[in-house]
C-alpha cells in the first residue's frame, strides 16, 4: 500500500511522490527504461514471474518498467484511499478502460449530463454496441437522479465541475446513493486532480484523470490514469492489459517532471483565473462568469466544502452578442491560443456550444432570463494576469468594432 496518508502538504507530497530508490537508483529521477523484453536469469525465474502480476515485477514491456511504475506509484501516493494506479495512452483511453472494467452486457450506466463529450460518446457508442444502456442525469437534481436507478444500474459516471458549463455537484450525496444501490461511482477528476479533490475520500470508487492536462502541464504529451482501492484497481489493471494499453517511458518521465511543479502551477493558475474572472464579471458585455472558485458562483459553496484547490480553467458567456461576435473576440486575442486541451503553461480560449451535448440539463441554463448562450472557456496559463486582461480587453474592443 502506498503512503498516501497526507502527512505532508500538497507541494511536499508532489516533490516526493514515487521517488523510490528501486526506481531511481542513485539519481533524483527514474531513468528512462525503454523496454519490451525483460530478460530472466533462468527458466525457474521466468516461471516464477508469470502469476505475479504487480507493478515492480519484471515480466514483459506491456506490464511496464521502472519509469512507468514510478509515475503510477507517484499518482497512487497522491490519491488518498488508492491502492494502485493504471496508466493509459490518453485520458479518453482511461475513461473507456475504466468503464469497460466495470460494465457488462445488460448493465445500465448513469452519466452526468455535463460530462466531457467523449465520455458521453462512449456511452452512446461503444458501450451501446456492447449491450450497456446509458441514461443521462442532471447532477444538480438529486431526486430525479435517485429515481433513475434500477436493479441493472451498475455504474455512475461523474465529473466535477461539469465540462464547459462548470456546475459543481454534491459528490458525497451522489456517490452515497450509488453505493446504496450497489453501483460503482467513477469520476473524471481532471479539473482538480487528486490535489484539489480527493475523489476516493469523497465517495468515488474509481478516479480518472487526463494527465495530458495539469500533470503534464506543458502541452507536450498525452496520457491518462485511473486509481482505485485494491479490488477495483485489480479489475482496471487486468482490463487494461487485455486491451493492450501501454504508455511510453519517455512520456512518463515528462509527466513525472510536470508533476513536481503541479501544485505551484495549479495555485498560480487559480489566482490568475480569479483575477481574470473578476475583471470579466464587471463587464457589460459578459452575461455570466462560470467559475466555482469565485464567491457568489452557484457552485462556490460546494467547491469550498469539498475541494482543496482549484485551477486556471473556467468559462464565461457573452451578453447580447452572436456567434460571429464571439469569433471576432477570440480571433483578436494574441496571448490566448485557440485550441483544445488545457492545463498547459500557455493560455487558451475555446468557444463552446452546448446545444448538441446536453440531454437532461438546459443550455442556455433554465434560470438565465436573457437566454445568452455563446460561451468561451479560458485556460489561464502562467503569463502575467495583467497582460492577459489587456489582451482580452483588445479582443472585446474588436468584438464590437
Ligand atoms: C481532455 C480531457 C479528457 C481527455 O483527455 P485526453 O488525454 O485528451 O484523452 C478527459 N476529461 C476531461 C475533463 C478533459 O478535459
Amino acid at each position: 500500500m502506498a503512503d498516501n496518508s497526507s502527512r505532508h502538504g500538497k507541494a511536499t507530497r508532489a516533490v516526493g511522490a514515487g521517488r523510490r530508490k528501486e526506481w531511481t537508483g542513485p539519481v533524483v529521477n527514474p531513468p528512462i527504461w525503454r523496454a519490451s523484453t525483460h530478460l530472466y536469469e533462468s527458466e525457474a525465474e521466468r516461471k516464477a514471474a508469470l502469476p505475479d502480476n504487480r507493478d515492480g515485477r519484471f515480466y514483459y514491456g506491456r506490464r511496464g518498467a521502472p519509469t512507468q511504475w514510478a509515475l503510477a506509484d507517484a499518482l497512487t501516493e497522491l490519491e488518498p484511499g488508492a491502492a494502485g494506479t493504471v496508466l493509459y495512452p490518453s485520458g479518453v483511453a482511461a475513461i473507456s478502460g475504466a468503464l469497460l472494467a466495470v460494465l457488462s452486457p445488460g448493465d445500465v450506466l448513469l452519466i452526468s449530463d455535463n460530462s466531457y463529450e467523449p465520455s458521453r460518446s462512449m456511452g452512446l457508442g461503444l458501450l451501446k454496441r456492447l449491450g450497456v444502456e446509458t441514461r443521462f442525469f442532471d447532477p444538480l437534481d438529486l431526486a430525479a437522479y435517485s429515481d433513475l436507478f434500477c436493479d441493472r444500474t451498475k455504474a455512475v459516471w461523474l465529473e466535477n465541475p461539469g465540462s464547459l458549463s462548470m456546475e459543481v455537484c454534491d459528490i458525497p450525496a451522489l456517490t452515497a446513493k450509488a453505493r446504496e444501490r450497489g453501483a460503482v461511482s467513477l469520476i473524471d477528476n481532471t479539473w482538480a486532480t487528486s490535489l484539489g479533490f480527493p475523489a476516493l475520500e469523497r465517495g468515488c470508487d474509481i478516479t480518472v484523470t487526463s494527465l495530458t492536462k495539469h500533470i503534464s502541464g506543458h502541452s507536450d504529451l498525452m496520457m491518462g490514469a485511473a486509481s482505485a482501492g485494491e479490488l477495483l484497481y485489480r479489475r482496471l489493471r487486468i482490463t487494461s492489459q487485455q486491451l493492450g494499453q501501454v504508455v511510453s517511458p519517455d512520456d512518463c518521465a515528462l509527466a513525472l517532471r510536470g508533476l513536481r511543479t503541479m501544485p505551484l502551477r495549479l495555485e498560480r493558475g487559480m489566482q490568475s483565473a480569479l483575477q481574470v474572472a473578476d475583471w470579466l464579471a464587471a463587464r457589460e458585455d459578459v452575461a455570466h462568469v462560470l467559475c466555482p472558485m469565485r464567491p457568489g458562483d452557484s457552485g462556490y459553496e460546494l467547491w469550498q466544502r469539498d475541494f482543496t484547490g482549484g485551477c486556471g480553467l473556467f468559462s464565461f458567456v457573452l451578453k447580447g452578442r452572436d456567434e460571429a461576435a464571439r469569433a471576432r473576440l477570440v480571433d483578436n486575442l494574441e496571448l490566448f491560443g485557440i485550441g483544445y486541451s488545457w492545463g498547459g503553461f500557455e493560455s487558451l480560449a475555446l468557444p463552446f456550444d452546448l446545444d448538441r451535448i446536453r440531454d437532461a440539463m438546459a443550455w442556455p441554463k433554465a434560470d438565465w432570463d436573457t437566454g445568452d448562450r455563446w460561451g468561451v472557456r479560458l485556460s489561464i496559463g502562467l503569463e502575467d494576469p495583467a497582460d492577459l486582461i489587456k489582451d482580452l480587453e483588445s479582443g472585446f474592443a474588436a468584438m464590437d468594432g
